[in-house]
């Protein structure tokens, strides 16, 4: 796919797939397009040429048939989008609700399971405000699986958290790596890349530099480019 804003060349002919059961960080330098790119997948952001695939199907450019396949895809960002007049729980029931026309009864069931798999079940009454940045952010990721997506995408979920509180918010997305989770992670949190990683794709300028194993990415980088950026992060 390719993507301009303007003249800008933000995604120079990017070919990536996610196999299913697959987590693939991605990595790079601020500006290199990683936001774009998921944001991109989502049509979020309109894309110049190319196509997107969920799930084998082609996701369509806009209407119902948007919305349905956007609704297999789960996204986390840096900022937790909680809406603040919400509990928690009920921030977590109300796309299944809405978008799925799941009931009350049975939506509030499967979040709080899922608030429990996150490990805040004892927040659920809780409001937004009333919680930790790492426990919004789990509250977030349980949001986004409760429309039970084929594949996750984060954009950086814990850049905007306290260092103490990055670690259960991996340890959640850990979890569900482990479970199986199709999952596209940019991220610069390097240990997360090495551990739960099958893939890491770095990005720079626009384009994918090198696609490879984590340990064939940290121990053996390819590109003056990537060795540039290891460098400079760890
Ligand atoms: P990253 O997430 O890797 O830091 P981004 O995807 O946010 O990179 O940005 C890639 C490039 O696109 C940058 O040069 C950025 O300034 C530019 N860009 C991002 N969003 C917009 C926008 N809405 N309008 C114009 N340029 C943008
Ligand atoms: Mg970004």
């Amino acid at each position: 796919m390719n993507k301009f804003f303007g003249d800008l060349h933000v995604l120079k002919d990017i070919n990536l797939e996610v196999p299913k059961g697959q987590v693939v960080v991605v990595l790079g330098p601020s500006g290199s397009g990683k936001s774009t790119l998921c944001r991109a997948i989502n049509r979020l952001e309109p894309i110049n040429s190319g196509e997107i695939e969920v799930d084998g199907q082609p996701l369509p450019a806009e209407g119902k048939a948007l919305a349905a396949l956007r609704a297999e895809v789960g996204m986390v960002f840096q900022s937790f989008n909680l809406f603040a007049h919400k509990t928690i729980v009920e921030n977590v029931m109300l796309a299944p609700v809405k978008v799925r026309k799941v009931g009350q009864d049975e939506a509030r069931k499967t979040a709080m399971q899922l608030l429990d798999r996150v490990g805040i079940a004892n927040q659920a009454q809780k409001y937004p405000a009333q919680l930790s940045g790492g426990q919004q952010q789990r509250a977030a990721i349980a949001r986004a699986l409760a429309m039970k997506p084929k594949v996750m995408l984060f954009d950086e979920p814990t850049s905007a958290l306290d260092p103490e509180m990055v670690q259960e918010v991996l340890d959640t997305m850990t979890g569900l790596a482990k479970e199986g989770m199709t999952m596209l992670v940019v991220t610069h949190e390097m240990g997360f890349a090495r551990r739960a990683a099958n893939r890491v794709v770095f990005m720079s300028d626009g384009e994918i530099v090198e696609d490879a194993s984590p340990d064939e990415f940290f121990t053996k980088p390819k590109s003056d480019r990537a060795k540039d950026f290891l460098g400079k992060i760890l």
